[in-house]
């Protein structure tokens, strides 16, 4: 990256940090800013910026949210004794895509991975634990069919059985490793539609 200034460098390095961007997308990206004009760049930037600041994790299912409480869990349309338990906001999104779901969501950010060195206490699942004191008849356990969405569906199970609140699993025919917002909203559906008590 020598050939290159060391502001440009310095933009496709950052670029190159972001998920799924190689260094030669990295390299396209930082020419096409360079090639914006002043407003947009400055728009871009400034967009980051704001999203950054007022983006807050709702205080209840700690899903990415502008206000103290999201939509979700502020609606009384919704069901709350049924919770959806998902590994990522957009995850969340994806149920939401097909309208047909009326519980709510609990958002963990992330799945359990020795691998990786994230443990129960890197996710959000305390406050998992911590919503089941109210009025809950079923969680659902829908993170993803990767290793680390099995086993942090064990392990939430495993946890929630004593209390007595019925667990469920989405059904398999998610593809294996598939991150859920990729698949459509019909498999999303049938998969709700056939989970299974664990
Ligand atoms: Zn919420």
């Amino acid at each position: 990256m020598d050939y290159y200034s060391k502001h440009i460098s310095k933009l496709i390095e950052e670029f190159s940090k972001l998920p799924g961007i190689g260094s030669k997308s990295a390299q396209r990206l930082a020419f096409h800013v360079l090639n914006m004009t002043q407003e947009q760049v400055d728009n871009l930037a400034g967009t980051i910026i704001n999203a950054k600041k007022n983006v807050k994790y709702c205080k209840c299912c700690f899903t990415l949210t502008d206000e103290d409480m999201c939509p979700i869990c502020k609606s009384d349309k919704r069901d709350h004794s049924v919770i959806m338990v998902v590994e990522s906001t957009r995850d969340l999104a994806a149920y939401e895509k097909t309208g047909r779901y009326n519980g709510v969501y609990h958002v963990l950010h992330g799945a359990i991975s020795p691998t990786l060195g994230i443990g129960p206490n890197d996710i959000k699942l305390k406050e998992l634990i911590e919503r089941l004191r109210g009025d809950v008849k079923e969680v659902i356990i829908s993170t993803n069919s990767s290793v680390e969405g099995e086993a942090t569906a064990l392990y939430i199970s495993k946890l929630i059985k004593p209390s007595g609140i019925k667990v469920s699993r989405i059904a398999s025919g998610v593809p294996v490793g598939g991150d859920l917002e990729y698949i459509d909203e019909i498999t999303l559906l049938r998969a709700l539609e056939g989970r299974t008590d664990m």
